[in-house]
């Protein structure tokens, strides 16, 4: 069984780029319902409830086809949540360091145009879905986005940052004005929590 993980902070922590009833119904509600589904959909698969939801992702294909929508849907919904509570965690780092920052840089070229490019990512995803800054599988990084709750890991990616540009993570405060919330997002990121997963993918 799958559970939803409590958040390590107060729903009002991130105000006022992301407002408590926001977050509330966020957390509880949305994220509550893709492991509640996720959950649900592998009653069919004993073999799999064993499995890491990392692992599941990664071996997306090897999921039961009658369960996989399901599994795809709400087993990424619960992945990609888990780490976006610490992706926009109060305090921590607010720019990137070390060798990440190093490698934003030359990747690029600088990190005023990795802000560029991923905000503009976030901002056209068209519809529900994802933008990410990944270490793909040259062990590069790269900027891409996903529908839906799609992650990298299905195609081989780790994501080291994520946002959710969902009309759920931002509608209530924002609305129509996904642009706005992508610029604020920006000054509430953990980079500390960036910088550990980079450094965890690049091995
Ligand atoms: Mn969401």
């Amino acid at each position: 069984m799958f559970e939803l993980p409590p958040l390590k902070y107060a729903f009002n922590a991130l105000e006022p780029v992301i407002d408590a009833m926001t977050m509330e119904i966020h957390h509880d509600k949305h994220h509550g319902a893709y492991v509640a589904n996720l959950n649900k959909a592998l009653e069919s698969a004993p073999d799999l409830q064993s499995k890491s939801i990392e692992w599941i992702l990664r071996n997306i294909q090897q999921v039961p086809e009658n369960i996989r929508t399901a599994v795809r849907n709400n087993g990424g919904g619960h992945y990609n949540h888990t780490l976006f509570w610490d992706w926009i965690a109060p305090g921590g780092s607010k720019t990137p360091s070390g060798a990440l920052a190093q490698e934003i840089n030359a990747t690029f070229s600088s990190f005023d145009s990795f802000v560029e490019q991923f905000s503009n990512a976030a901002i056209t995803r068209f519809g529900s879905g994802w933008a990410w800054l990944v270490v793909n599988g040259q062990k590069k990084l790269q900027v891409l986005s996903t529908a839906n709750q799609d992650s990298p890991l299905m195609d081989g990616q780790t994501p080291i940052l994520g946002l959710d540009v969902w009309e759920h993570a931002y509608y209530l405060k924002y609305q129509n004005r996904r642009p706005e919330y992508v610029k604020n997002f920006w000054s509430i990121v953990n980079w500390d929590f960036v910088n550990s997963l980079y450094q965890a993918a690049k091995g």
